[in-house]
C-alpha cells in the first residue's frame, strides 16, 4: 500500500527547483517511477510530497557537438538514447548498453537520470558513463555543480545529490581518435538488471601502446567500480592476452562484492576475472579500427 501524498507536477526546471526546496525535508522526485514506486509500494519510501518532473520538457533532450561531445537531458529515457542516431562511433557502447537495459516498456518509460539517481550499484548506465569520462550537472535554486559519474554513487542506493538538488544533465566529451569502448553485463534473465557489468575502454597510441584505460564494474561493489589497479596493468604498455588476463585478475582482487539471492561473491569475482579479458579484448578490437 502506497502512503497518501500530495502530488506537483511541474511543467519548467525553476518550478521543480524551487518546490524541492520548500518540500526538501520530506518530499521525493520522480521521473519514470520505475524504480521509486516499488519501493515506494514496499513501504521503504513514504516520501510526504511528490515533484513529478517527467513533464519538463527542457530535460528531455539529446545534443551532440564536436566541441562539447554528447550532452543528454535527466529526463531522456532509455529508449531515446538507444534508438538515437547520435549513437555511433565512440557513443555506440551507450546504445548497446541500453540495448539490455530491462524491457521496451521500462526503456520506453524510465529515464537515465532516473537510473543515475536511484545509485544502484548494479545499473547498467554508469560504469558505460565512467569509461565514456561521463560528468553529471547537478541543479538547485543555490546554482549548479559539476561531478564526475564515478564520484556520484556514495554507496548502496545513497547517491552525492544533495537536498534541493535535481540531476539535469549527462556529458560525454566528444569521442578520442583510436579509442574503443565495449560494456557488457552477465546475468540470469535476459534484460535484467546484471549480476556483474563489466565495461572497458581503450585509447591507443601510434604505436599501439595502451596510453588510455578506464575499467569499470557493476555489481561488483557498494558503488559502481572503477578498477584502477586493473588499470594500472594494461597501462603504457602493448595490449596482450596476457596482459587482459592479469588485468582480469586485478579487478577481480580489488572489487568488493556481496553474497546474495543471485550469486556468491566468489563466483561474481570469477565472473570479473573472465569479463575483463572478454570486453578487453572487444575494447581493443574497436580501438583498432578507429
Ligand atoms: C522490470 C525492470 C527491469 C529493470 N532492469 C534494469 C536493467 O537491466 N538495468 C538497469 O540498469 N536498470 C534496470 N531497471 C531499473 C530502471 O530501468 C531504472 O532504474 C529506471 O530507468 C529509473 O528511471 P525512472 O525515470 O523510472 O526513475 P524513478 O523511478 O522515477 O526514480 C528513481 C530515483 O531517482 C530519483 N530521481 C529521478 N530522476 C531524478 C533527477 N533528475 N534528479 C534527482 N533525482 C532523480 C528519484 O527520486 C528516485 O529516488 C529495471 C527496472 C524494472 C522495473
Amino acid at each position: 500500500m502506497i502512503r497518501d501524498f500530495e502530488y506537483f507536477a511541474p511543467t519548467t526546471l525553476n518550478e521543480a527547483l524551487t518546490l524541492l526546496d520548500k518540500y526538501r525535508d520530506d518530499c521525493k522526485v520522480i521521473a519514470g517511477g520505475q524504480s521509486l514506486l516499488i519501493l515506494m509500494r514496499q513501504g521503504l519510501v513514504t516520501p510526504r510530497y511528490l515533484i513529478d518532473i517527467k513533464g519538463i520538457k527542457e530535460l528531455n533532450y539529446l545534443q551532440f557537438d564536436a566541441e562539447e561531445g554528447l550532452k543528454i537531458g535527466a529526463l531522456t529515457t532509455h529508449r531515446a538514447i538507444e534508438r538515437s542516431p547520435l549513437m555511433r562511433d565512440g557513443y555506440r557502447v551507450l546504445a548497446e548498453m541500453e540495448r539490455k537495459l530491462a524491457s521496451v516498456q521500462t526503456r520506453n518509460w524510465g529515464t537515465i537520470g532516473g537510473n543515475l539517481c536511484h545509485g544502484d550499484p548494479a545499473g547498467d548506465p554508469a560504469p558505460v558513463l565512467i569509461i565514456l569520462k561521463g560528468t553529471l550537472k547537478l541543479s538547485s535554486l543555490r546554482g549548479t555543480r559539476t561531478l564526475p559519474v564515478e564520484d556520484f554513487t556514495l554507496d548502496y542506493f545513497e547517491t552525492a545529490l544533495e537536498p534541493g538538488e535535481l540531476l539535469t544533465e549527462i556529458r560525454v566529451p566528444p569521442p578520442t581518435p583510436r579509442t574503443g569502448a565495449a560494456y557488457t553485463k552477465f546475468n540470469i534473465i535476459e534484460n535484467d538488471m546484471g549480476m556483474v557489468g563489466v565495461g572497458v575502454s581503450i585509447t591507443l597510441s601510434p604505436g599501439d601502446v595502451c596510453q588510455d584505460v578506464r575499467i569499470a564494474l557493476g555489481g561488483s561493489a557498494p558503488t559502481p567500480l572503477r578498477a584502477r589497479e586493473a588499470e594500472e596493468v594494461l597501462r603504457g604498455k602493448e595490449v596482450t592476452e596476457e596482459l587482459l588476463k592479469k588485468a582480469g585478475e586485478a579487478a577481480a582482487e580489488e572489487a568488493e562484492p556481496i553474497s546474495d539471492i543471485q550469486a556468491s561473491a566468489e563466483y561474481r569475482r570469477e565472473v570479473i576475472r573472465v569479463l575483463v579479458p572478454r570486453v578487453g579484448r572487444e575494447a581493443l578490437r574497436r580501438a583498432q579500427q578507429r
